[in-house]
């Protein structure tokens, strides 16, 4: 538990995955003199009262913001313009003003207008999830050694960029700061691709006539299984995201479109030796991934395996 809170009100908006952890994180570490959430959902609302997840719940946006420190919006990407326009009359001077979004450019278009000269924005990528959604779903661990990027627009005030950098490394996160753009060109293929492969494969394999579903389904340990997992996020988060970061994607959707036709070619030649190549260098960046800490190398991406039956004792 930290000595002293390092905002006397901390208010965010949207108890799905993402605000639900942040506020419960808040409460556990006491990082807030007081915590207050809201959602535009009344059942989310009435749940979120159920667990406890903040000091206050507030029935709107204007009343949730009023007096505090640091306003965390956690809503989909294209909802983040509107809940700007709702908050903007009400925040206090010297406010610090930040989201979560996946998407970075689009915010900085849609939420700063709609902001007064006399807060902060300084919006944030916190770079960890689950394939789960609502208020239910989140849990205060789950930013502890994952990256939060902070995109400031030109001109924002350091102090407070080091004050919100600071709070994200006391929920245990790694900051980063960068451009906004240079964000969502880094997010669209680390990110934004892999969700739009999954997606596609997920698909692909439900469409296909001569397998059957329950062929897919039975045999889904092969590789598809991990596949799902990503496939079966939020889909109102993910139509955003690419509705928000359409250039980007399309660039490094065209990157691997050239690599895919390269890899087809290469089986259609029976060219064993570019696709051992290929396969040795994307097996080094995994290496490289487990070794920055950023995943388990235990085999089977960490799942855990049930006990083989014991052997009956010999008579
Ligand atoms: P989520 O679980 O779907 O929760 C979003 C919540 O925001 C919902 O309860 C939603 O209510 C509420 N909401 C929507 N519009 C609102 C408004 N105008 N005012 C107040 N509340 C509103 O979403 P999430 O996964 O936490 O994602 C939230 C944000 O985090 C997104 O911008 C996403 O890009 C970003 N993010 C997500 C992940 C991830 O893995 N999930 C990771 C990093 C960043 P309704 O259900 O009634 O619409």
């Amino acid at each position: 538990m930290n000595s002293a809170p390092q905002f006397a009100r901390v208010t965010v908006i949207g108890l799905g995955l993402i605000g639900s952890s942040i506020v419960r994180a808040v409460k556990q570490l006491g990082l807030a003199g007081e915590s207050v959430a809201t959602d535009a959902s009344p059942e989310v609302r009435s749940r979120a009262v159920e667990l406890g997840l903040a000091d206050r719940i507030a029935a709107t946006n204007a009343e949730a913001v009023k007096d505090a420190d640091l306003v965390i919006v956690c809503v989909p990407v294209g909802a983040c313009g509107d809940v700007a326009a709702s908050i903007g009359p009400h925040l206090k001077a010297g406010a610090i003003v930040s989201d979560v979004g996946s998407v970075k450019g689009v915010i900085l278009r849609e939420m700063a207008p709609h902001l007064p000269k006399t807060v902060q924005f300084i919006p944030a990528h916190p770079v960890a999830g689950t394939e789960h959604s609502g208020p239910d779903a989140g849990f205060a661990e789950l930013f502890i050694n994952r990256w939060c990027i902070l995109t400031p627009p030109p001109g924002a005030d350091p102090s407070a960029v080091e004050k919100l950098a600071e709070f994200w490394r006391a929920l245990g996160a790694n900051v980063e700061t960068m451009a906004a753009d240079h964000h969502d060109l880094v997010l669209a293929v680390t990110s934004h691709l892999p969700h739009l492969i999954a997606y596609t494969i997920v698909g692909t394999a439900d469409e296909l006539e001569d397998v059957t579903r329950s062929e897919v389904l039975k045999f889904s340990a092969g590789g598809f299984r991990d596949f799902t997992r990503i496939a079966a996020s939020d889909p109102t988060m993910w139509r955003d995201v690419f509705l928000a970061n359409k250039d980007a994607v399309l660039e490094m959707l065209g990157a691997f479109q050239e690599d895919l036709s390269k890899l087809t070619r290469a089986i259609r030649r029976g060219d064993g030796e570019a696709l051992f190549e290929h396969f040795t260098r994307t097996r080094a960046i995994r290496r490289g991934i487990v070794n920055l800490g950023q995943e388990t190398a235990s085999a089977d991406f960490g799942r855990p395996h049930a006990d083989l039956p014991k052997k009956a004792p010999e008579k």
